[in-house]
C-alpha cells in the first residue's frame, strides 16, 4: 500500500473534497463489488450498471480522491509509446487496434461526459507532439507516415510551419485530431452521481482488506464489515492490487503545476494540448478558467516527495519550460504538487481477469492515457463478466509477459 499518492496543492482538490456519498444499507449481495472510486471504478461502475447488474463501489478514501485526483486531465489517443514502435513491439493489428480503440474511448468519454448533471469541462482539443531536438525529427516523422496510413488524422510540421502558427520553434511536430482535456474529478464523481442509486452504492471511507472465495459466491472484507458478490474488479490504480504479482510496473513520480488565470491566451492557438518526445517530457494544457496546467519532469523514485521546497523547485523548473514556449505570459503559479505515477515495462495497462480466479478481475489503467485506459477496460471488463467475447482483451491481459499471480 502506498501511504501518500501525492504531495502538495492539487488543482482539483476542491472538486475532491465535496460532500460523501449518501451511505446506503448494503445489499446482501451484489453483482459486482468495485474496488477503488477513482476514474477505472467509476467508468466500470458505469458500463457495468447499463447492463442491468446491481454494483457497490467501495474506497477506502473519498470517490476520486487518489490519483484521479492529480490527474492533469489531459486524453490523447498517442500514447508514451508511439505506434510504430508498439508496431515492433506486439505486431501490427493488434497495435493499431489498441491505437483505435484509445481513439474510440475518447468519444465514449465525451458521451459520458454529456449525460452527466454538472460539467466536467471535457472539451475536445487538438494535440501538437513537437520534437525536442533536430536528432527527433526521424521519428517523429516515422510515425506521421505510420498514423497517416492506417487512418488517423495528422499532420506534419516542419520549423518553418510551426512558427507560423506559434511563437515558439522546434525542428517539427505532429498535429494529432480529436484528443480532450477534462476535470478528472469532476467527470468520475459526476459519473457515479449520475448512477441509479439504488443499483450503484458508493462506500466511501471503507478498506477492503481481503477476498474469501466460497463455492457460490466472493465474501468481501471491509473496514464496515463483509459484503457479499459474485465478481469483483480491483480498480485501486498504482495504490494496491491484491492478489496479483509480477505485473511489471514501475513506480516513479511525477510532478505539476496549475497558474493562476492568465488574462489572454491568444498565443496559444487554438489551446492545443502540447507534449515532446524528450524523455521524460513535459506537457501542458489550458483549463476553462485560462489556467495553464504543466506537468512532467518524472523521476524513477516511487514516492512522492514530502518536502514543499522541493516540490517548490520542479514546480519553478516546469514553470521555467513553459516560459520558454510562451514568453510573453506572466506567469504565477497557484498549484503544485507531486504525485505517484505508474508505468508498467512495456508501456500498456494491466485489464482483466486473474490468470487463475475466475471472478476476480482488474482494471490498472497505468501510463500517460490512464483515463482513456480506464475507459477502454471498463468495456472489456464489462463483455468479460458477462461472459461474452472480447477479442481486444488480449492485448491488454495480466499474463501476458513472464508475469505470475498468487
Ligand atoms: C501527476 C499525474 C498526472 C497525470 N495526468 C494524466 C493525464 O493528463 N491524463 C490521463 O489520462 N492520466 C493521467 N494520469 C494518470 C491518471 O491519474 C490515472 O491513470 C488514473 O487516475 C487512475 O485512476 P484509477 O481510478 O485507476 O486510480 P485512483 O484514482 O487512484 O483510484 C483508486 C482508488 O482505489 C482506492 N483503494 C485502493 N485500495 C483500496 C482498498 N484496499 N480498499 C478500498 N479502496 C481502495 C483508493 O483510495 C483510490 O481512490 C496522471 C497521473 C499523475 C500521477
Amino acid at each position: 500500500m502506498i501511504v501518500n499518492l501525492y504531495n502538495g496543492k492539487l488543482l482539483w482538490a476542491e472538486d475532491s473534497q465535496e460532500g460523501l456519498f449518501a451511505r446506503s444499507e448494503a445489499l446482501n449481495h451484489y453483482d459486482v463489488i468495485i474496488v477503488g472510486g477513482g476514474i477505472s471504478g467509476a467508468l466500470s461502475a458505469y458500463s457495468l450498471a447499463a447492463e442491468g447488474l446491481s454494483i457497490a463501489v467501495i474506497d477506502r478514501g473519498r470517490a476520486g480522491g487518489g490519483s484521479t485526483a492529480a490527474n492533469m486531465g489531459v486524453l490523447q489517443y498517442s500514447s508514451d509509446v508511439m505506434l510504430h514502435e508498439l508496431i515492433d513491439q506486439i505486431g501490427r493489428d493488434k497495435a493499431i487496434r489498441f491505437y483505435k480503440l484509445c481513439q474510440q474511448a475518447l468519444n465514449q468519454l465525451q458521451e459520458i461526459a454529456d449525460t452527466l448533471d454538472t460539467s466536467s469541462d471535457f472539451t475536445r482539443r487538438n494535440s501538437l507532439y513537437f520534437a525536442s531536438e533536430p536528432s527527433h525529427v526521424d521519428r517523429l516523422k516515422k510515425e506521421y507516415d505510420t498514423l497517416a496510413a492506417h487512418g488517423f488524422k495528422v499532420d506534419y510540421w516542419t520549423q518553418e510551419d510551426l512558427l507560423s502558427h506559434y511563437h515558439f520553434s522546434k525542428p517539427a511536430a505532429l498535429i494529432t485530431y480529436s484528443d480532450a482535456e477534462v476535470n478528472p474529478v469532476r467527470l468520475s464523481r459526476g459519473i457515479l452521481h449520475k448512477l441509479n442509486p439504488h443499483q450503484v452504492h458508493v462506500f466511501e471511507h471503507v478498506e477492503v482488506t481481503g477476498i474469501e472465495e466460497a463455492v457460490h459466491h466472493l465474501k468481501v472484507h471491509t473496514s464496515a464489515g463483509p459484503f457479499q458478490c459474485s465478481q469483483v474488479i480491483f480498480a485501486t490504480g498504482y495504490d494496491s492490487a491484491p492478489g496479483l504479482t509480477g505485473t511489471k510496473v514501475n513506480l516513479m513520480r511525477s510532478y505539476a503545476i496549475a497558474t493562476e488565470p492568465v488574462d489572454d491566451l491568444s498565443c496559444w492557438k487554438d489551446r492545443v494540448l502540447i507534449w515532446e518526445t524528450r524523455r521524460p517530457y513535459v506537457y501542458l494544457r489550458t483549463t476553462m478558467d485560462g489556467r495553464i496546467i504543466a506537468g512532467g519532469m518524472d523521476e524513477d523514485n516511487p514516492g512522492a516527495p514530502h518536502s514543499e521546497a522541493f516540490i517548490h523547485k520542479r514546480a519553478e523548473m516546469i514553470k521555467r519550460e513553459v516560459h520558454q514556449l510562451f514568453p510573453m505570459l506572466s506567469l504565477k503559479i497557484a498549484f503544485t504538487w507531486a504525485a505517484v505515477f505508474g508505468q508498467s515495462a512495456d508501456n500498456l495497462p494491466f485489464i482483466g481477469r486473474h490468470p487463475t480466479k475466475d471472478r476476480i478481475y482488474y482494471l490498472l489503467g497505468y501510463g500517460g492515457n490512464g483515463t482513456v485506459y480506464s475507459m477502454v477496460g471498463a468495456h472489456i471488463l464489462r463483455d468479460l463478466i458477462l461472459g461474452r467475447s472480447n477479442p481486444d482483451a488480449d492485448i491488454v491481459r495480466l499474463a501476458r509477459s513472464t508475469d505470475s499471480a498468487e
